[in-house]
């Protein structure tokens, strides 16, 4: 007895941290589970050869993050790294990090402006464009750090990036990218250097599990040493990446992201990516089932409706949003509901606010319906909307529900 409670007690945990996992397997080319990237940072001496020669034996192309001066001792090996296919990518011109770093003393991101840093990076991509002939289209941050300035005047170079590129990468960090959320002017770049195939096995096999893109990074390319993106792990990554019966998408990091953009666009409106709403120009806050969360044993986010069906009373709908300042809406609800199923109670509430009220006919699953259930004070700022059962039912639904629409009431 005991143990069949704990089996149901873990069952029930489980759904609900899978509530929200309602979204269809991020659509990879030709069917793949997952996508990696590898990229290089800093224009290290090896990365031409023996790194781009060894990619370039399995057909694999990569990014290349440089820093433009370090190229210049060998500009006719870093040609032959562009002739041959990989990206270049901007990694700054003088490679600024935390004056932590005592080599970085001089040019400490604690000292910089965000106008020194576009100036910089302007004249990154400038001088990649002269040596190389191409304009880098994406960026990783020096040591994986994304700020200037110091204490209260700290401010995030983030914008920045995501103004200038298509996306940007950092460094050290402990997971890989989930396509369907990612930032792309905060990739998370996970580290390759010194590691084996064996060990960074396990890192892959998790991501094509959760169907995300694994970028990797790495520095030098050789058989030993600091910092160092060992041969005979890019030899076995690549041979397991062409394997088609390990269904990866290997390709540089511009390529997947400009993939992934498309595709989110594509899809846009019938993805549930629970988050932020803010108010619209007009004032009037739309709250999508997109943005919402389900959470709860049946709630699921149906895609072709962009709404929640609703199958148990255990299941709700939170909304998040921020407002500019504290004020009265007016709460109106989309929904339908077949004639047989409607009738029950409902609750929306906020804080210690609540409206209540019955689902009526909308006609059928099939025909939305709008009405205003009540108002509701809100806050400046942060505020959370729950949608939930009034009551508890047997079987049978409650609702489909679309949208909350929140109309500021002029005073
Ligand atoms: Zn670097």
């Amino acid at each position: 007895m005991k143990l069949i409670f704990s089996v149901s007690a873990l069952l029930a945990v489980f759904f609900v941290l899978n509530a929200n996992a309602q979204n269809p397997d991020f659509p990879w080319p030709e069917g793949k589970n997952m996508a990696i990237s590898l990229s290089f940072d800093d224009a290290r001496a090896s990365n031409p050869d023996p790194g781009a020669t060894l990619l370039n034996e399995y057909g694999v192309k990569a990014t290349f993050y440089v820093v433009p001066a370090s190229m210049e001792p060998n500009i006719e090996g870093w040609k032959m790294v562009v002739a041959t296919g990989h990206e270049i990518g901007n990694h700054s011109l003088y490679h600024p990090c935390s004056g932590n770093f005592v080599w970085s003393r001089n040019k400490a991101l604690e000292d910089y402006t965000i106008q020194r840093m576009r100036n910089e990076l302007t004249a990154t991509n400038d001088e990649v464009e002269r040596l190389l002939g191409v304009r880098p289209e994406v960026f990783a941050y020096p040591c994986g750090l994304s700020f200037v300035g110091k204490g209260e005047e700290t401010q995030s170079y983030v914008p920045l990036i995501a103004e200038m590129f298509l996306s940007g990468r950092g460094w050290k960090d402990e997971a890989p990218v989930d396509p369907y959320y990612a930032d792309m002017a905060q990739l998370t770049g996970m580290e390759m250097d010194n590691m084996s195939f064996e060990e960074i096995l396990p890192i892959i096999e998790a991501a094509a599990e959760n169907r995300q893109w694994l970028v990797l990074a790495g520095h030098e390319n050789g058989t030993e040493g600091n910092q160092t993106t060992y041969l005979s792990m890019l030899r076995k990554l690549c041979e397991y990446a062409n394997d088609p019966a390990n269904g990866v998408w290997i390709a540089p990091v511009g390529t997947v992201a400009k993939y992934v953009k498309e595709k989110r666009e594509e899809m846009e409106g019938n993805l549930n990516i629970p988050g932020i709403s803010k108010p619209a120009a007009n004032g009037t806050v739309y709250l999508t089932a997109e943005k919402g969360r389900g959470i709860g044993p049946d709630i699921q986010y149906m895609p072709e409706w962009n709404a929640f069906g609703w199958f148990t009373a255990k299941d709700r709908v939170e909304w998040d949003m921020n407002l500019p300042k504290k004020g009265t809406y007016e709460v109106w609800m989309d929904w339908s509901v077949s004639d047989e199923e409607a009738g029950k109670p409902f609750v929306i509430t906020s804080g210690d606010q609540t409206l209540q009220g019955v689902v009526k006919p909308s006609g059928s699953w099939e025909t939305f319906q709008k009405i205003k259930v009540g108002e509701l004070l809100l806050d400046e700022d942060f505020n959370r909307i729950i949608v939930a059962s009034g009551e508890g039912f047997d079987k049978g639904a409650l609702m489909d529900l679309k949208a909350l629409t929140l109309v500021p009431v002029k005073k």
